[in-house]
């Protein structure tokens, strides 16, 4: 998983494993700024987790009016394509975390997709 990356503040080759310390400026690679996999990894977690979270208090707290419960859905719809594990294709190393991730977004997604059958269910 080691490659070489640029150095942020000298352009010297450093590698991109964590904790890595540049020879030349003394710049230490940390979490956010090592190889890209390891960035767009972060990236999928945050939205794995975030997404739904927000989508379900968007959903909830927009349904007392028809426009702003359109919104919400336009929005949860959004995000679940943002964060879809298909567009994470490079990040997994494993196909446990492949699935992990895949499993997460099906079940929130199936989950607010109740919900929201739910609210409509109702309102007619
Ligand atoms: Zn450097």
């Amino acid at each position: 998983m080691t490659e070489l990356i640029k150095c942020p503040n000298c352009d010297n080759k450093i590698l991109s494993r964590m904790g890595t310390i540049c020879p030349n400026c003394g710049f230490t690679v940390g979490y956010f700024n090592g190889d890209r996999r390891r960035k767009d990894y972060g990236k999928l977690f945050a939205l794995t987790v975030f997404a739904p979270f927000f989508s379900f208090f968007t959903i909830i707290f927009a349904q007392i009016n028809f426009y702003s419960f359109i919104i919400a859905i336009i929005l949860a719809v959004f995000l679940a394509i943002k964060s879809c594990p298909i567009n994470f294709k490079t990040v997994f190393a494993t196909n446990f975390e492949r699935l992990f991730f895949w499993n997460i977004w099906i079940f929130s997604n199936i989950f607010l997709s109740v919900i929201v059958f739910n609210i409509i269910s109702k309102s007619i």
